[in-house]
């Protein structure tokens, strides 16, 4: 079936109330065009005091342009729903589709027989950088190449988003480099380099990556595709 909004919206509330405890306030909910991104849930960060980050603006966004099996379309919904509830109940969970995400879906799919997953898609020629459905748009993202080179220092390249393929393939021509890391990041610390181009690498102390890394989302180029590490 094609997704109307009237379906999204009857959806939230019947598993709002089954799987959440009806604990989630009413959002905007949007039927979107996107053919290859089925789902997503928008949010907006903002830094509080102590580092602490808030998260608003919240809304599920669900494509109208596919054509998706009805249960399908009920485990969508679900999905982003429980990025909503993570977000709204302003858990930390170690990535996007981390520890915590991983338990409440499936805790839900045994409960009520659902099957809801996780699909990865990365379009890295999209305006912002989407991880799967969730979007981080009113967030800057980052795209890191961090570099370890032979003499044990560090350094990292913000890059161009249609780069960086080339400047991964390039980086080892022009450094002695030991180690090369791909990692997508929200830290507003990384707006301090500029967006490359060319394969030009900045020092970074271990300091400074020690603090601004572990929330970032390890990423790996798999032939010619962008994919969050497999561990
Ligand atoms: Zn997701």
């Amino acid at each position: 079936m094609i997704a109307t909004e009237k379906f999204v919206q009857d959806c939230f509330d019947r598993f709002n109330i089954l799987c959440f405890n009806g604990e989630l306030p009413q959002i905007p909910i949007e039927m979107g065009r996107a053919r290859k991104c089925l789902g997503k849930f928008h949010f907006c960060v903002r830094r509080k005091f102590l580092g602490k980050k808030e998260y608003y603006g919240f809304k599920i966004i669900i494509t109208k342009a596919v054509d998706i099996p009805e249960t399908e379309l009920e485990d969508i919904v679900i999905h982003e729903m429980i990025h909503y509830y993570i977000a709204h109940k302003n858990i930390n969970d170690s990535s996007p589709h981390g520890t915590v995400f991983k338990a409440i879906m499936n805790s839900i799919n045994q409960k009520f027989g659902r099957h809801i997953s996780i699909r990865y898609r990365i379009n890295p020629d999209a305006d912002c950088l989407a991880v799967d459905d969730l979007n981080t748009s009113c967030n800057k993202t980052y795209l890191l190449i961090v570099t370890t080179f032979s003499e044990g220092q560090c350094g990292v390249t913000v890059c161009a988003k249609s780069k960086v393929f080339e400047l991964y393939r390039l980086i080892p021509r022009y450094y002695k480099t030991k180690k090369m890391e791909l990692f997508l990041s929200n830290d507003p610390f990384f707006d301090r380099y500029p967006r490359s181009n060319t394969p030009k690498i900045y020092k970074i102390t271990q300091a400074d990556l020690q603090s601004h890394l572990p929330g970032a989302l390890s990423l790996e180029l798999v032939r010619n595709v962008i994919r969050p590490k497999s561990h």
